[in-house]
């Protein structure tokens, strides 16, 4: 007896008309009409079912701690950084692990079901590192969380970073964070992403920076980070976050850069909602995007996801753990409004940072994980207009979360209708 068949379901990839069937935590079988019997039935009506959402750059150890101990008061980077670091000295174990915990059911109602957090590791005490690797045993049955060790301070800036970094790898972190351009000098921000390379190919871990978070056009430890992959074959193992510096560089030297970065197999990853509000914050007008050169890195075969980074913490006061959301503010930014470039956006919350977290077993083809995500939408484009309310949300074979729909029912003179913001197909 296999446990669960949805009906009826439209594919990302436009194919209509489709069963799935899960049994044994996994997908057993995909196609038209299957002659199944299953302990469940979900009937999709036609609309989109989706492997899960997947969040490639988050702050779990941050998030939900908006207003504590005050608010930023100028929007900073810089002044989120300095707030955090007062933040710090007051967390304990269990406000971290419950605010985690809390944001880990957050996702799960929004299909988000894989996400990966950086975990400061510049508190030589290492206390949202041990919270964290408890949080993540305890959702793994409905949530893959994958933990960067991030040296918030500077690796080489902060004394004691390098130490704590490491004991944070040996305890269970999963991948090797860093963030040259806040190191003190260029060279230092050079050496550091030198000696976490090293770390992680000794390790046989992966990488992942906060990379050139800044509008300065000559903030260039992207061109290192690439380097070190290609020097240490990293290949497809390391990941540039933020690069927003890329969006002030000069044309002529990104046309050299971004070659660089295919061929060194690097990925990466755009934070649409935190690039938009916090970069360009010393520019009269016009003021700059912020945000990394995603049309052109995808054109040149560069993995390239969004992330949600931060939800209501010392950085960003909004978000809700809506991929989609995401997804909509990533596309406006890069102004990705052609049909191909639009499901770009929904692969850039899905599949593209599934493949950057090495996520096994992801998809919807026979012999991947049932994770799956039933969207009030009828495609991926639809999906993304209408932050489309999550039906139904499987793990394993097993519905875990249902949100009703947000159809409308109308009573207006003359006339009785509903919506639900689809617009008929003739
Ligand atoms: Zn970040």
């Amino acid at each position: 007896m296999a446990s669960l068949i949805l009906r009826n379901a439209t594919l990302p990839d436009g194919r209509t008309g489709v069963d799935i069937l899960c049994a044994d935590g996994k997908i057993a079988a995909v196609g038209p009409r299957l002659d199944a019997t299953a302990g469940a039935t979900l009937d999709a009506r036609g609309l989109l079912v989706s492997p899960p959402f997947v969040d490639a750059h988050f702050h779990i150890d941050s998030a939900l701690t908006y207003g504590m101990p005050r608010v930023n008061a100028s929007g900073t980077l810089l002044e989120g950084i300095a707030l955090w670091g007062e933040l710090k000295p007051t967390l304990t174990h269990e406000a971290i692990a419950d605010r985690a915990l809390a944001y880990c059911d957050l996702a799960v109602s929004k299909g988000l079901l894989a996400i990966r957090s950086h975990v400061d590791t510049s508190d030589t005490r290492l206390l949202a590192v041990e919270a964290l690797l408890d949080v993540q045993k305890r959702v793994k049955p409905y949530l893959d969380l994958q933990l960067v060790a991030f040296p918030q301070d500077g690796v080489l800036r902060s004394p004691g970073a390098l130490h704590s970094l490491k004991r944070a790898l040996a305890m269970g972190v999963d991948v090797v964070g860093g963030i040259p351009h806040f190191e003190r000098t260029m060279a230092d921000g050079a050496e550091s992403v030198r000696v976490l390379c090293e770390i992680a190919a000794d390790l046989g871990k992966r990488v992942d920076m906060h990379c050139d978070e800044s509008d300065d056009p000559l903030s260039r430890h992207v061109e290192t980070l690439a380097y070190h992959a290609q020097r240490l074959k990293l290949h497809g193992r390391v990941t540039g976050s933020h690069l927003t510096s890329m969006h002030s560089m000069d044309n002529y030297y990104v046309s050299k850069l971004i070659p660089l970065m295919k061929e060194a197999g690097l990925a990466a990853i755009a934070n649409p909602l935190i690039n938009i509000t916090l970069q360009g914050r010393h520019d009269s007008y016009p003021k700059r995007r912020g945000m990394t050169r995603v049309p052109e890195l995808m054109a040149a075969g560069v993995p390239v996801a969004f992330g949600h980074d931060c939800v209501m913490d010392p950085w960003y006061p909004l978000g809700s753990a809506d991929m989609l959301e995401v997804a909509s503010m990533g596309l406006h930014v890069a102004q990705m409004t052609a049909q191909s470039a639009m499901r770009a956006c929904f692969d850039a919350v899905t599949t593209t940072p599934a493949s950057i977290l090495g996520l096994e077993g992801y998809g919807l083809a026979p012999g991947c994980r049932a994770d799956l995500v039933l969207l009030e939408a009828r495609d991926p484009v639809e999906a993304i207009r209408l932050r489309a309310t999550r039906l139904a949300v499987v793990r394993g074979g097993r519905v875990v979360a249902t949100t009703p729909s947000s159809r409308a029912t109308l009573d207006l003179p003359g006339r009785q209708s509903s919506v639900d913001g689809m617009p008929p197909r003739s």
